[in-house]
């Protein structure tokens, strides 16, 4: 939607700004998300974690202009920005939902509003899956359904809006009122209630009533009448509602009768009588869950208007629904994401496209497949695609729609095949070269097959990295220091193992102070990637000086030898204060200066201005031994004493650290400038503590099964015959083995892993490339999938059966298994 900022401020009751008029038509909160600068309102948000006035300087330069802040901007940053628009609000996120709900009271149309505990976004994307081909139909984009999510959403509404459906999700007490101000729903659906324990509520009776009242002014209701908690709350709590509950238990007081029968395997068939006729549609699932999805939205349907007929064929092609978007190598160097979407639409893509630029390096250009588009290629997707920066645009499919051509856009080349067997027949692997490739197709099979001719290996063991933990991860870690002390997050070691260019741009974006590599090649590969954050190098070599100076990559100097080295080199340079960062040996007696070095030290440095102290820092030798915390006191005030001597010797100020993961829980006096995150990134913790509780693992190393057998008793499995099987027992092969990191020590029962919900102990020894488990009495088929370590047999517990620390379990995974990123 558009509107002009004299008009957003009478919506916001502001004083108009005197400045000359300007359409707004992107409401942002994210800065990683800015599209189209001139015409973006941001909004200053503040989170537990973070704030979004510390985004207001950079966003000026990228050329946005107007802003909504709730507390004064520096003076400094407010005379650097003369041409912003300001509007300075009491609450901002208050103010964002005033707008979308101002904006909503405009809008005469049926909106749906959907809530419940499971089941949201597939009913929200199925029920405009049935409506689209007739209606045009606004939803929100993915699940954004949170207190900043829907707002966002409800801007998407304009004129050419026939229906709308949002989804809301709310995570305590009290949050639903605001989000039914803003939805304000004509028509709802609950959609289930989980009868897991929520911290945010006292009851499930209280969450339900919570979630009920999104629906108080609705005109219908759909829920399912079997449900006798939502049943007895919907009647009541919904004043002028009609409620239009359905039963597949020939509950007689539901609207809608409805009986469920599997007749071809695979498929799932709904009987019902409407309006005096018995009809039937066919669904391609059988899940209980997703039979409960699809009642919904065929009672929703009905409730709309909809024709049976329209019903029933869309109902018999309803699309899977995967909000998960996971980026995987390819050949040639491309990147690929995969989004199985259902109406891939511009609202739907909002989200991959934002991903996908996220992703974006200075070395690939970005390149859309739409795998048979359920939507017309017009002028107005084109311009998004291109604003996005998108350069290659290839469709498959017949849509009866006329040729697409780049027209108007010369920036964007549009390749078209008249299916996808046409595509797959005429396109090869050498079509494509440095490009970040979107696949975006509403059938996981024709995402696949388009995967399979793009996919560098296929090689089925995959070290899957969950970019959203890292980020909760980081930001659960950033709460626990005073908001004025930066992290440094620790990246060396190939980011613990996980891959550390992806996790440099994650935690570039989220505001970490500094990355900490551990060789300087690691910190060049970033910066050839387009990582400008600054760096710090721990283990310097001798030799790369130069590349340190040339790479901006800021060395630990830990030796009088190597400042001698460094200064020699940054003076032969021409370099002026290069910075360094002073390594002080406190106790852990590895590398590091003395306290009597102190006053050589700050001769040597004052005397040579090439190089400059940005920082000194020392390490916990037993931070994460409470037996031990008199000793980590000695630390603290001999690095304290240190500090004093040097920073006496400077004018400027020296920032000081020296807490990692342990330290940055235990020791919170001694946060000083910065902190130095690591495991804890990585959603690990060596120690139990409660304010570590809320960590979640990163890295799971997968496989699939590639085989299964059943043996008698007696059978031996395995090199050596170390495999004694007692009983008849099924044995399952799996691609992976001590080469992709798999300790061997782990084989012959003392290591097992995780199938579909049961524990499998390894039999015999572990080979280099595959192993061999007992999977008698586990319900698993050759294809399932395979937890190595991860959530379920946590990296802590491998490390506990090999008697060493999850550091080296994490860092143990070879470079030969695929590292894959996704967020949730
Ligand atoms: C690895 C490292 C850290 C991080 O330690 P964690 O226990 O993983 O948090 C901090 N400082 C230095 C100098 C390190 O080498």
């Amino acid at each position: 939607m558009t509107y002009t900022l004299s008009e957003i401020a009478a919506m916001l009751g502001v004083a108009a700004p005197d400045a000359p008029e300007r359409h707004i038509s992107v409401l942002l909160t994210d800065s990683r998300s800015l599209t189209n600068p001139s015409e973006t309102l941001f909004f200053a948000l503040r989170t537990p974690q973070n704030d979004g006035h510390r985004f207001v300087e950079g966003l000026y330069k990228s050329g946005v202009r107007a802003f909504v802040v709730d507390k004064e901007l520096n003076g400094d940053i407010l005379s650097k920005m003369s041409e912003a628009v300001i509007f300075t609000v009491g609450n901002t996120l208050d103010s964002l939902q005033k707008l979308a709900s101002m904006h909503r009271r405009r809008f005469k149309k049926p909106v749906v509003g959907i809530t419940g505990s499971r089941g949201k976004t597939i009913v929200k994307e199925w029920l405009g899956y049935v409506m689209m081909p007739q209606l045009n139909v606004v939803r929100s984009p993915r699940s954004f359904n949170s207190q900043i999510g829907v707002p966002l959403s409800l801007w998407n509404l304009d004129n050419e809006c026939q229906v709308a459906v949002f989804e809301a999700g709310i995570s305590k007490f009290g949050e639903m009122g605001t989000l039914q101000e803003i939805i304000c729903p004509q028509i709802g659906i609950f959609t289930n209630i989980g009868d897991e324990h929520d911290a945010g509520f006292d009851s499930i009776e209280q969450k339900c009533r919570e979630k009920m009242l999104l629906f108080q002014e609705c005109e219908d209701l759909v829920y399912c009448a079997d449900n006798t908690l939502i049943s007895g709350i919907a009647v009541d709590s919904v004043e002028k509602g009609v409620i239009k509950s359905w039963t597949i238990n020939g509950n007689s007081s539901a609207w809608l009768q409805l009986s469920v029968e599997h007749l071809q395997p695979g498929e799932t068939t709904i009987r019902y009588e409407y309006e005096g006729v018995c009809r039937s549609v066919t669904i391609k699932y059988t899940r209980k869950e997703d039979i409960e999805n699809a009642c919904h939205v065929l009672a929703a349907s009905l409730v709309l208007g909809i024709e049976h007929d329209i019903i029933a064929r869309r109902m018999s092609t309803l699309p899977q629904i995967d909000t998960r978007l996971s980026v995987i190598e390819g050949v040639n160097s491309c990147m690929i994401i995969t989004d199985v979407g259902p109406v891939a639409d511009s609202v739907w893509m909002s989200t991959s496209l934002d991903f996908m630029c996220r992703r974006k390096t200075p070395d690939v250009t970005l390149t859309v497949i739409l795998v048979n588009p359920e939507i017309v290629i017009d002028s107005n997707l084109k311009k998004i695609l291109v604003r996005r920066g998108v350069s290659r645009l290839i469709i498959t499919g017949d849509r009866p729609s006329e040729p697409v051509c780049g027209d108007g856009f010369p920036e964007l080349k549009v390749e078209q095949y008249v299916s996808l067997q046409q595509m797959l027949a005429e396109v090869s692997q050498s079509d494509f070269d440095h490009e970040l490739i979107l696949i975006e197709s509403s059938d996981s099979l024709c995402a696949e097959s388009v995967l399979e001719m793009l996919e560098a290996r296929r090689h089925e063991t995959v070290l899957e990295v969950n970019l959203d933990a890292l980020v909760g991860n980081f930001n659960l870690m950033r709460s626990l220091v005073k908001p004025t002390t930066g992290v440094v997050a620790m990246v060396k070691a190939g980011g613990y193992g996980a891959g550390s260019y992806e996790l440099a741009k994650t935690l570039q974006a989220q505001g970490a102070s500094y990355l900490a590599v551990a060789v300087a090649d690691e910190g060049v590969e970033l910066r050839n990637r387009g990582i400008t954050m600054p760096i710090m190098v721990l283990n310097p070599k001798v030799t790369n000086y130069r590349t340190l100076f040339r790479y901006g990559l800021e060395p630990e100097i830990y030796s009088f030898d190597i400042l001698d080295q460094i200064i020699c080199q940054a003076e032969r340079q021409g370099m002026n204060g290069f910075p360094i960062h002073i390594k002080i040996d406190s106790g852990m007696h590895r590398l590091g200066f003395l306290l009597e070095d102190m006053p050589r030290l700050v001769s040597t440095l004052q005397k040579h201005k090439a190089v400059s102290p940005c920082s000194v820092f020392s390490h916990l030798a037993a931070a994460d031994c409470p037996d031990m915390d008199s000793y980590t006191a000695l630390q603290f005030d001999y690095f304290d004493s240190c500090c004093k001597q040097l920073q006496a010797g400077f004018g400027h100020h020296i920032m000081r650290h020296i807490l990692n993961s342990v330290g940055i829980a235990r020791f919170p006096d001694h946060q000083f400038d910065m902190v130095r995150l690591g495991i804890c990134l990585y959603g690990i913790s060596p120690l139990e503590l409660p304010q570590l509780a809320g960590l979640k693992p990163v890295s799971t190393l997968r496989t699939v099964i590639i085989s299964i057998k059943t043996w008698n008793d007696g059978t031996t499995i395995g090199y050596g015959r170390r495999g004694v099987v007692a009983k008849e027992s099924r044995i399952a092969t799996l691609p992976i083995g001590y080469a992709d990191g798999l300790n061997r020590h782990l084989g012959c029962g003392r290591g097992a892993v995780f199938i579909n919900g049961c524990r499998c102990p390894i039999v015999g020894s572990i080979c280099m490339d595959v192993c061999m488990v007992d999977v008698t009495g586990c319900e698993c088929e050759v294809g399932d999938a395979v937890e190595i370590f991860g959530r379920n047999i946590t990296a802590d517990e491998v490390a506990g059966l090999l008697d060493t620390i999850p550091y080296e379990v994490l860092t143990s995974v070879s470079q030969r298994v695929k590292r894959v990123y996704y967020r949730e």
